[in-house]
Formats: C-alpha cells, structure tokens, sequence
C-alpha cells in the first residue's frame, strides 16, 4: 500500500513551490491535483506518471470532496507514491484535513507538505505587507465564500472593527456583501481596500479602492482573486515591485 502526500503548490508563481514538494513530485506514480494548482508543475513529473484533474475552483467543486477522499484512498492500494497537489497550501482552505481524516480512518499513510499560502504571497507580490510595524501587529484570514448575510454566519463580522489586516479568500463574488457589511460594523467608508487578481503570476492585477467604491472598480476582475483589508494597503503604492 502506497503513501498520500497532501501537498502545497504554492500561489502561482511555480518557483514558490517548495524543494520537498518537488522532491515528492518527481517520484510520484501519480499526481491528483486542482485548478489553483499552477499546471506547469506537472510537467516535472517523471515519464508514466499518471495525472488525475479534481478541477476544484473556489470551493465548487467538479468533483464532490467525498469522492476525492475515496479516490485517494483507491488510489493508495494501487500505487506507492500519491501527490495531492493543491494551490498554496494545503490546509488553508484546502480542506486537507479531511482527507487525511478520511485516509487515517482506512490505515492509509499520509504526509502534509505545506506550501506558500496565496494569503501571504499574493499580497506580498502587490507590495502589500500583511503586518507592517506601527500600522497592524496582526492579521486574519478569513472565508469570503460564507455569504455575511446568511442567518447563522461563523464569521464573528462584529470583531472585524480591529486594526488587524483581513484577508479574504474565495470572496469576489461575494465584495459587494461584504464591504456592505464591513461599514455596517463601524469601518470608515473610505477605508482603503485591495483586490488582487492572479496574484504571483504574469496576469496579476491589483486594484485598490475604498470600502465604498471597490465594488465598482474590481468586481469584474478575473479569479482567482482576494481581498485585502486594512491600512497597509497604501503601502501597495510605495512597494508594488512584481507589477511595475
Ligand atoms: N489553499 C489555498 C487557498 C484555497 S481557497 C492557499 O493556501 O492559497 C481558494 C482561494 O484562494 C481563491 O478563491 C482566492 O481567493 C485565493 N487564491 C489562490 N490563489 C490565488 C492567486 N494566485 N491570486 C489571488 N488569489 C488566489
């Protein structure tokens, strides 16, 4: 019985994969992997390797989540090396804990291989600092798919008063709800706001607004994209380095 290595792809960018991802990579029998999963990467597999498209996008899936886990857990009897390979890293938002759940349950071996997280790197790459001495000694990152307005919402909107910088991920099609909600709580309308497209690849594009007028400017960029709060944003001004 073969081994699952729960793997991070990183944000984009293929040289933001780690050296122990592209170890595993290179001896993979074969190699299940997502949309957010940079394809180029494939390419580094060994001749025979048998790749396995799950087409997960902003948690729709193409293929439910259950069936991933038994298709790991097949997989396992047949080969030795399995790579799950998922964009940035696979236990945020990445629901990779529930597989290694699933493959623990039925004495499957399995491995984490963290990856560069986009809610770090895609930032990073807009010059966007997530803590930023004298501006903000923390940050979150929190799912914009739960719609705010859902009668029993997890996300505790009333904290989001804080300094802390807000991450979103998986919420563009959810901006103009959230920024409503945001003001709601008692953020500034002008509050500055970043949404940042294609994060680390050629195509990146940022746009910066306000809480008010975001909506408007970025609600048409291309995914996958995310939403950065909070007063380093203006600091994209200054440190957009990949872009310029
Ligand atoms: N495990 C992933 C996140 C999965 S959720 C990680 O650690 O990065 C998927 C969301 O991540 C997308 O909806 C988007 O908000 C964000 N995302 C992933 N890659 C991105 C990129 N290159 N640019 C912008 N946002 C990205």
């Amino acid at each position: 019985m073969g081994k699952v290595y729960l793997t991070g792809a990183g944000p984009g960018d293929i040289e933001l994969l780690t050296l122990k991802a592209l170890k595993v990579i290179k001896r993979a029998d074969v190699i299940v992997y997502d949309r957010l999963a940079n394809p180029e990467i494939l390419k580094e597999a060994k001749d025979g390797c048998e790749f396995v498209y799950v087409g997960k996008a902003d948690s729709h899936h193409s293929l439910p989540q259950d069936e991933i886990n038994e298709l790991l857990y097949q997989l396992a009897q047949k080969h030795e090396v399995v790579v799950r390979l998922k964009g940035g890293d696979p236990l945020v938002f990445g629901r990779g804990g529930e597989e290694a759940l699933y493959l623990k349950e039925r004495g499957v071996k399995f491995e984490f291989i963290p990856g560069i997280t986009s809610a770090i790197a895609v930032p990073e790459y807009a010059g966007i600092p997530v803590t930023h001495r004298g501006i903000t000694v923390s940050f979150r990152v929190v799912t914009g798919h739960e719609a705010p307005y859902k009668k029993r919402s997890q996300i505790p909107w009333e904290n989001f008063k804080t300094d802390d910088t807000i991450v979103f991920l998986m919420g563009l099609h959810n901006l103009d709800k959230i920024t409503k909600k945001l003001i709601e709580v008692g953020k500034p309308k002008d509050f500055p706001i970043a949404v940042i497209s294609k994060g680390t690849t050629p195509e990146e594009k940022t746009v910066i607004g306000t809480l008010e007028d975001i909506y408007e400017r970025a609600k048409d960029l291309p995914t996958p994209a995310l939403i950065v709060v909070g007063e380093v944003v203006k600091l994209h001004e200054e440190l957009n380095w990949f872009e310029r």
